[in-house]
């Protein structure tokens, strides 16, 4: 990529001389500094395409576009794992960073690592790492990549900063759930640092999970009495603990970022206090504005993470309203990355999804339009498309438009009991839609349907078809010239 941006430029200096004749020209154009080359890689946690379909009709209506709908580069994604059919994150987040198979639960590991559930430490919590000295090998991730070429790099998420998709970009390890150690690979110089990253580390992090930073005796997860987040600030890193720290960090003066809002998750969007913590869109251009002062360039990865969550727990609504604060954060990085680079020929912007769920679009429903203040939208009852009647299934109960595979709202015997569900009780904020097969709250399952992905700016042509989600590093790396 490289050889192949010199051969353009030498092609446009030639084109100047043949207009103007100047030999001035050509040294004035042949010394000019490259400009930054920056990618942002956008993940949403969970969302397969019925999740995105119903976000567009929740937030625009069946005719309307969101940001991801308008992105000019589509292709087909390819989820599954080395050892399953259906995907967990920590496998599917690796194979874009690293362009490796692996098993689930394995983050950025050889094909061959096993992954070993973590054994119980002193204090009792199952984070002790039992994966065993000869258990596979580190792979390089496209955010070590990008350290290596001098380019500044962010993971921006609504999860615990050590979930599984933020992880497998600057960890290596067997298991996702060893939260502890994977949060020591942030801290420069300390144990357990990932030293791949440089002697600088990440320039930017953001997102919740304070307690796998915190000692286990102040009210953390942590058994080796170690204070990560004093150890980052020791490290010059600016700190942010609230959405009011957050806001008065003056991106311009601010050379590394670290701000964790929550003990563990973000709040869901829905539920959200912006008085204590950010969105996400306010965490993404507050990265981009730190991270464009690097002039190689930046890789930024945004995590959408809580969109996953929701859909564990079969509650719609939260999940849709995710889905549509993460294509916020889309439209906010792609007006901002606008700004200095008009055409994005130097920025490439990425958004796919790491799995689908089980999420369903049920019946005929006529078209609702957008969810507002009484209309329920997407979220209510299948409504016939000619009369407008309520649709009823074999056992003359209404049904909503989403329901699920599986998860934990399965009515039992006959759907009869259900005859006065209504759009009120479908489209409220903490609803678990009807499942298909009943498991246990809060369980229902990936699924393993290809996801979409998008892309725009710099190389973006390049994404196309279906492929393999271990092809999408390679296309990044290239397009990127990392
Ligand atoms: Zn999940």
């Amino acid at each position: 990529m490289t050889r192949r941006y010199h051969t353009a430029a030498g092609l446009s200096v030639a084109l100047l001389l043949a207009a103007c004749g100047s030999a001035s020209q050509q040294s004035d154009l042949t010394v000019a500094t490259p400009p930054p080359q920056n990618v942002i890689f956008f993940l949403g946690d969970g969302m397969g395409m019925t999740t995105m379909t119903a976000a567009r009709i929740y937030a625009v209506g069946e005719d309307g576009e969101l940001t991801m709908d308008t992105l000019p580069e589509t292709a087909f994604v390819k989820t599954f794992s080395n050892d399953a059919q259906v995907t967990d994150s920590a496998p599917s987040m690796s194979a874009y960073m690293t362009g490796v198979k692996m098993n689930n639960e394995v983050l950025s590991m050889s094909s061959d690592t096993r992954a070993i559930d973590p054994i119980a430490d002193a204090n009792g919590n199952k984070l002790a790492n039992n994966c065993g000295g000869s258990n596979g090998n580190p792979v390089p991730t496209l955010v070590e990549l990008a350290k290596a070429k001098g380019w500044s790099a962010g993971v921006v998420t609504t999860t615990r900063i050590t979930h599984a998709t933020p992880a497998a970009t600057y960890t290596h390890i067997c298991h996702r759930d060893l939260e502890n150690d994977i949060a020591t690979a942030m801290v420069p110089g300390g144990a357990g640092y990932n030293t791949a990253l440089g002697t600088s580390g990440l320039d930017v992090v953001l997102g919740g999970g304070k307690q796998f930073f915190t000692p286990f005796k102040d009210g953390g997860k942590r058994a080796d009495g170690r204070d990560l987040i004093a150890e980052m600030k020791a490290k010059n890193y600016t700190v942010a603990s609230n959405a009011t720290e957050f806001n008065a960090v003056d991106a311009s003066k601010t050379e590394r970022l670290f701000g964790l809002f929550t003990s563990s998750h973000m709040s869901y969007d829905l539920d959200r206090d912006p008085a204590k913590e950010p969105s996400l869109a306010d965490m993404t251009t507050k990265a981009m504005d730190v991270l464009s002062k690097n002039s190689k360039g930046y890789f930024l990865m945004v995590e959408g993470g809580r969109i996953d969550h929701a859909l564990h727990e079969t509650t719609a609504k939260k999940a849709l309203q995710d889905t549509l604060a993460f294509d916020n954060a889309i439209k906010a990085a792609i007006d901002k990355a606008k700004i200095s680079d008009p055409t994005l020929k130097n920025t490439l912007i990425v958004v796919t999804a790491d799995h689908d769920h089980t999420l369903v679009l049920n019946g005929y429903a006529k078209r609702t339009g957008k969810t507002s203040a009484g209309n329920a939208g997407v979220l209510g009852l299948v409504k016939n498309y000619v009369t407008g009647a309520t649709e009823k299934d074999l056992d003359g109960a209404p049904y909503s438009i989403i329901g699920f595979g599986n998860g934990e709202n399965r009515t039992q015997a006959s759907r009869a009991s259900m005859a006065s569900l209504d759009d009120t009780t479908t489209s409220a904020n903490t609803y678990h839609q009807e499942a298909t097969i009943r498991v246990a709250a809060g369980s229902e399952t990936h699924g393993g349907t290809d996801v979409f992905l998008g892309a725009i700016g710099k190389g973006a042509d390049t994404f196309l078809g279906t492929i393999d989600n271990t092809k999408v590093f390679g296309l990044v790396k290239n397009a990127a010239g990392l």
